[in-house]
């Protein structure tokens, strides 16, 4: 028999995942030409051709048992090296090998780094529209995830309610950005403000709060618009980075942890880490992917693929009567529900053949999500299933306020 903790996480499975499966089942059925999926985070873009080259000469020319081999918990000293120099590049930060864990995607990254702090009943602050493995991620810990409410007019994160939630057993607040599900960067002005506000709070209370910035949509921003490194800003930052969407390799598992030296017990933090990436039975990140990271530091994510997707959905839905903010980053639009139900919203569209995600899976009631990382043409051909839906949508408020 599974364990009783077990019973509830598959319970409550991730909607994602399933609404992923349903479309599957239905491209089975009507052929995937006919499916529009817009469910999951999955970029249906091709991974930059450096990528297979580096893998074709890392094999032929590298050792077997170097690219086959363990290595330390924390990863190959030469590709943490190489990463440390391309950040302190961009943002003039001066991080060292040891700075770096490779992990196994930032899914990986934040399990390190809460079995690394987390005591049971450490509390976990979070800004919903928040990605909801988070829950799971910090539970896994026997942490407790405390939810600051959403701000809906803009997706800035509620600073008051921040304020008013940080506890002496804060341990950690989690922020996103590029954010997951709306697509909005958090300004400077809102960085500097929450980083003000963990300050005084760690002072009044006399403990440490650790801001943990999930970041795997960094590079992944429009119309030339900057994300802060958050580093910069508060001394107990640490920050997860994933490859899978930035260079399209999310089935490849592979992402790093920067860990500051500033950073409140750094040296007990740094080894912590690298004996739970072991413990947590990841060992280590997986060992070709580190190496083509080390040879393709360089290579540019394709923003101009999503920039093309994101004007074309924005434009069309808006255009229907659909109600968004224009996101400045990622590859989500977070759209409000015609009706005030999402999950029964996101089930009508299922019968149009679109899969998108109900905003209650984010902690965000009465939105839909809709990941953009698709082919053009499925953005193009869902549009006359999205005015069915819209006026579907028209014609059950008009009944309901008869
Ligand atoms: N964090 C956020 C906000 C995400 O959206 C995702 C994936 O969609 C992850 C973490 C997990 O990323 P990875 O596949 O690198 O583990």
């Amino acid at each position: 028999m599974i364990s009783k903790e077990m019973v509830t996480y598959v319970q409550s499975s991730s909607l994602i995942r399933a609404m992923f499966e349903e479309g599957k089942r239905l491209s089975s059925i009507y052929g995937p030409d006919k499916v529009y999926d817009f469910s999951l985070g999955n970029p249906n873009l091709e991974a930059p051709k450096e990528v297979k080259e580096a893998i074709i000469d890392i094999l032929s020319n590298e050792a077997d048992t170097l690219v086959h081999g363990y290595m330390n918990n924390s990863g190959y000293e030469d590709v943490r090296s190489t990463i440390a120099e391309s950040l302190n590049k961009k943002h003039g930060t001066s991080f060292g090998e040891k700075n770096i864990l490779m992990t196994v995607g930032a899914a990986g990254g934040l399990n390190v780094i809460f079995k690394t702090l987390l005591n049971p009943g450490d509390e976990v602050i979070v800004f919903a529209p928040y990605f909801g493995e988070y829950r799971s991620y910090t539970a896994n810990y026997h942490g407790k995830l405390v939810v600051v409410s959403p701000n809906c007019a803009d997706f800035q994160p509620n600073l008051k309610e921040f304020e008013d939630k940080i506890t002496q057993n804060t341990k950690a607040v989690i922020i996103n950005s590029p954010n997951n599900p709306t697509g909005v960067i958090y300004s400077e002005d809102t960085i500097i403000k929450l980083t003000e506000i963990l300050r005084a709070k760690q002072q009044e209370y006399g403990t440490d709060i650790y801001l943990i910035s999930d970041e795997p949509y960094r590079e992944l921003a429009y119309d030339g618009a900057d994300v802060p490194y958050l580093t910069k800003y508060y001394e107990n930052t640490i920050v997860g980075y994933s490859y899978s969407k930035s260079l399209s390799l999310p089935g490849e598992r592979i992402g790093y942890l920067v860990i500051p030296n500033e950073v409140d017990d750094f040296e007990n933090v740094i080894s912590a880490a690298n004996v739970a990436n072991r413990i947590l039975g990841f060992v280590n990140a997986p060992s070709l992917f580190q190496r083509v990271i080390g040879k393709c530091i360089d290579v540019e994510t394709n923003v101009e693929f999503y920039d093309k997707n994101r004007k074309l959905l924005y434009e069309g839905l808006t255009k229907i009567g659909y109600e968004c903010i224009k996101p400045e980053g990622a590859f989500y639009l977070f759209v409000k529900s015609p009706i005030e139900d999402d999950v029964k919203f996101c089930n009508a569209a299922k019968k149009h053949n679109i899969l998108i995600v109900p905003g209650t899976s984010f902690a965000c009631p009465g939105y839909i999500r809709i990941a953009y990382c698709v082919a053009y043409k499925t953005i193009e051909n869902a549009m006359g299933g999205f005015a069915s839906l819209m006026a579907e949508a028209g014609e059950e408020l008009v009944a309901a306020s008869k």
